[in-house]
């Protein structure tokens, strides 16, 4: 027999076998009682926040202390009569709160749907079946399973445990875990909603939801609060600074008018349509909206964002800490390698494909021709919580469930024709000790036919191989620990398995750990991702450094380091035991953590971060919470990973694929550069115009502007092609250099040099315009409005991302309706009053369209000469 057409029987009747032995509890419900109960009771989760009215968000709008300027100007302008100016006042003030309001609303609901993505679930049993459902649906009488790192949905009894450990501390504050046991009526008994499982498993039934449990202490660790975000910070205080430059420079303008004789409530009213005009006052709707939708692009590329800071957050990572098995690797590993004192063998087969065998010798085995090899996968296969599912219509692979690492050793069994019902059914499970990452092993204890326990114990090798745990000839063991060097040298990682037999069942949980007999060892291989070295490949381009950490033998973790390219071959591997020795030496000298606790992880967080780096972390363990959450960017895995490591992350990868991180990366980076870019569109149109109201009465133009001219422009020029700038796409080159400093201002590397150099340009040929049509005795005033506004557009589609592709067309059309309505509001007659233009000759129409291709032109070289790219070296050490 070697395992060919006798491939289904493994997996039959496995699906029942996971976890607390099939005879527990009752079905569950089925979903028909389920949604009923849905209906009665209500959803399981605190009512929702209502929703703020429309009318306050626009009376929050209107509080905004320019557009408060803005309705004294136009109260003023109303008082003098000046019908046409006040028309265009209240137009703008029309146009910037319907933009606010829907800005924001879009915002909250990007935010929204994505807290909905990222929404607690829970396993229950409906129709008898295991099921994953969002934790608002579990109802009174749910029957819901828990396991090490689920987060406890709702109120409920235990039915059954094993070794079930909850984390109460969230509720009691008590912070060592509470063991809880079926039955009792006093706290242990039951388990209650926003707690952690921290260990174990056990079945429960719900006895409250929603607002009747404990469940706002799950909406608080939800907390996806959306504040304001660093940048938006930033902003905001920059924002302060700038209004008030700006008003004092139009005090400047206010005063030169009076001075020059101009009437005083025209000219109070064009110093405060510049500064309207000059202010970019939609600067935190923008970052808002930009941030919100990078967030649902990242989530259209499976990297979920749980807070919105986070998306600006990723643009400026300098190193990611991965850890190997299932993120840089599939997690689906194939036993290859088998030892045992008597000799070696092959698992020959691939992946989960039902047709393999073991070979001997160049001989295929079974299990009746090699009873080392046999009792070896036998305890692997009982000492085992994964499941393989039989291959189901059109698929040739088993599906496997649980733990990868187990459901390799599965199938390494059933190679050899072992059948775990079979198993099972002689040997049924009576207790266990779980698998943990700080001790390594798992320990189960099993009912032998003929009286009397088998304990049926498996681990990383040095957790096994000493003499407290085996019971074997020094030898023996010297043997074991050299070939499991050898394997691991070679990328495998290595198992020991060992059993013991006892007559007596009551032994205690500590003696099942001592006097066992080595049985053998296991060499797993878990190839990495085809995706894997690109991944690494893109961080090093794009100035990141990555590094491996990992609960695998440093052999193992140096060979895929090396493979991956994210260490060289000489260099040192740090492992957990000297971290916690304290003789690791400074953390962050090395690339390469193996052997490490969850515990260390944080440590090697807090290194890197006292270091001025931008750390994003990944991690899925109930334990990787902290680290997590002291990363700069926390990253779990949306299907592999637990409940407490996804409601502790701040990004979610949808597929589990590290190269998403990357993605996520590229598209902060891109968010950072289209606010960047409106910045230098909108500050550098801002310049221009006070400069020509500044610089115009000295050249002959005693009001160069009027002020609904002055605001129109401001309407054209902020309104849709401000927002269509942040939707360009990523510029080519934006992954090949290192990150921003983390430190650095909003206004830095050079962007304020910028601003005020095209300021100065556009305001130089709007001038020169305004001169020379003065001097032929054209309409200079019309010419000004007119260049001024098309010039800035030019800068607009001058600072594209992508220049010459029609990467984000909404631009294009953005910058053409402006430059329409810009020409409508000199040859419109209607707009032609109320703005108080003349027309202009085609010619100068044309003279003014030219122009503004200069503000392009000028635009795309000062990016070509001096390309934007922050200093090298800042994402290295
Ligand atoms: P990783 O970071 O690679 O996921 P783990 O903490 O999961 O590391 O595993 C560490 C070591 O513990 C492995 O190298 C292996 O020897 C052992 N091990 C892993 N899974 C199990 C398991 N289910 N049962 C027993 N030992 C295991
Ligand atoms: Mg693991």
């Amino acid at each position: 027999m070697n395992g060919q057409g006798d491939g289904r029987t493994p997996g039959a009747g496995l699906g029942g076998s996971r976890g607390t032995p099939p005879s527990a509890g009752p079905p569950g419900l089925s979903s028909h009682e389920a949604a009923r109960r849905l209906e009665s009771h209500g959803p399981n989760e605190l009512p929702a926040e209502p929703q703020v009215p429309v009318w306050r968000r626009v009376l929050q709008q209107l509080r905004d202390p320019l557009i408060l300027v803005l309705l004294v100007a136009a109260a003023l302008t109303i008082a003098t009569g000046d019908l046409s100016d006040a028309a265009v006042i209240l137009l703008v003030i029309t146009v910037n709160t319907v933009v606010g309001v829907v800005q924001e609303v879009r915002a909250e609901q990007a935010v929204m749907a994505l807290s909905a993505m990222s929404a607690p679930a829970a396993r229950v049993v409906r129709d008898g079946e295991e099921r994953s459902i969002p934790a608002a649906e579990v109802v009174p009488g749910d029957l819901v399973l828990l396991a090490e790192g689920d987060i406890v949905a709702a109120d409920a009894d235990v039915l059954t445990a094993t070794l079930l450990l909850a984390d109460e501390s969230s509720l009691t504050g008590e912070s060592v875990p509470v063991e809880k046991t079926p039955g009792g009526d006093d706290a242990r008994g039951a388990v209650s909603a926003g707690t952690v499982v921290v260990r174990g498993r056990g079945r429960v039934v719900v006895t409250a939801t929603g607002a009747d449990s404990a469940l706002g202490r799950i909406a608080s660790l939800m907390g996806a609060a959306p504040g304001l975000t660093p940048l938006q910070h930033r902003l905001a205080r920059f924002g302060r600074t700038l209004a008030a430059v700006t008003l004092a420079l139009c005090a400047v303008v206010l005063a030169l008018g009076l001075v020059r004789g101009q009437p005083v409530e025209l000219m109070i009213v064009a110093a405060i349509s510049l500064a309207v005009a000059a202010v970019p006052e939609s600067l935190p709707a923008v970052v808002t909206l930009a941030l919100a939708l990078g967030a649902r692009r990242m989530a259209d590329r499976h990297a979920i964002v749980r807070r919105l800071p986070a998306v600006e957050t990723l643009g400026s990572v300098t190193v990611i800490a991965t850890d190997k098995t299932g993120t840089l690797t599939e997690g689906r590993m194939v036993a290859e390698r088998l030892w045992t004192p008597l000799g070696e063998a092959a698992v020959v087969g691939t992946g989960y494909d039902p047709e393999g065998r073991v070979v001997r010798d160049g001989e295929t085995v079974t299990a009746g021709d090699a009873p080392d090899l046999a009792a070896l996968l036998r305890v692997a296969t009982l000492c085992n919580d994964a499941a393989l599912e039989p291959p189901s219509d059109g698929a040739a692979q088993w599906s496997a469930l649980g733990d990868p690492t187990e459901a390799a050793l599965l199938v390494a069994g059933a190679r050899l024709g072992l059948d775990r019902a079979v198993l099972d059914r002689q040997l049924p499970r009576l207790e266990e000790i779980p698998f943990d990452s700080d001790r390594k092993r798992m320990t189960t204890v099993h009912r032998r036919p003929a009286g009397g326990v088998l304990v049926a114990c498996k681990g990383a090798p040095e957790s096994l191989l000493r003499p407290q745990t085996l019971a074997d000839a020094p030898d023996v063991v010297a043997r074991a620990a050299t070939q499991a060097e050898a394997l691991a040298r070679r990328g495998y990682r290595v198992l020991a398995v060992a059993s013991a037999d006892h007559e007596n069942p009551v032994r205690r949980p500590p003696a099942w750990e001592s006097g066992l007999t080595l049985l053998g060892l296991v060499g797993i291989l878990d190839p990495p991702r085809s995706t894997s070295e690109q991944t690494i490949a893109a961080c090093r381009r794009a100035g990141i450094v990555p590094v491996l950490i990992t609960g695998d033998h440093p052999l193992t973790a140096r060979a895929m380091a090396e493979r991956l390219g994210i260490a060289s071959h000489d260099e040192e591997v740090t492992t957990g035991g000297r971290i916690r020795e304290g003789t690791a030496g400074d953390l962050t000298d090395v690339r390469v953590y193996a052997r490490t606790t969850p515990e260390q992880k944080l440590d090697i967080v807090q290194a890197w971060r006292g270091a001025g780096q931008v750390v994003a972390m990944t991690g899925d363990g109930v334990n990787d919470g902290p680290a997590l959450r002291r990363a700069d960017i926390g990253v779990a895995m949306g299907r592999r990973g637990t409940e407490v490591a996804r409601q502790a992350a701040d990004l979610v990868l949808a597929d589990d694929n590290p190269a998403t991180i990357v993605s996520a990366v590229e598209e902060g980076r891109r968010v950072s550069a289209n606010v960047r870019r409106f910045l230098l569109y909108g500050l550098s149109g801002g310049t221009a115009e006070i400069l020509v109201m500044l610089l115009g009465p000295f050249l002959g133009m005693p009001l160069p502007l009027l002020p609904a001219q002055i605001l129109w422009i401001n309407l054209l020029t902020h309104g849709l092609p401000g927002v269509a700038l942040g939707a360009e796409p990523v510029a080519p080159d934006v992954m090949r250099h290192p990150p921003r400093p983390p430190e650095e201002s909003v206004l830095g590397a050079g962007l304020w040099l910028r601003i005020l150099f095209m300021g100065t340009f556009i305001a130089t040929v709007t001038l020169a315009v305004g001169i020379w049509a003065q001097e032929t005795g054209r309409p200079w005033q019309s010419m000004v409005f007119l260049v001024l506004g098309a010039t800035q557009l030019g800068v607009a589609l001058g600072s594209r991302a992508r220049p010459g592709s029609l990467a984000n067309p909404f631009l294009l059309v953005a910058v053409g309706v402006a430059l329409g309505l810009q020409a409508a509001g000199v040859y419109l007659p209607p707009l032609r009053e109320l703005l108080g233009t003349e027309p202009l000759p085609p010619t100068d129409l044309a003279i003014a369209c030219a122009l503004s291709g200069l503000g392009h032109v000028v635009m795309r070289l000062q990016t070509r000469l001096k390309p934007e790219r922050p200093p090298s070296g800042a994402g290295r050490r």
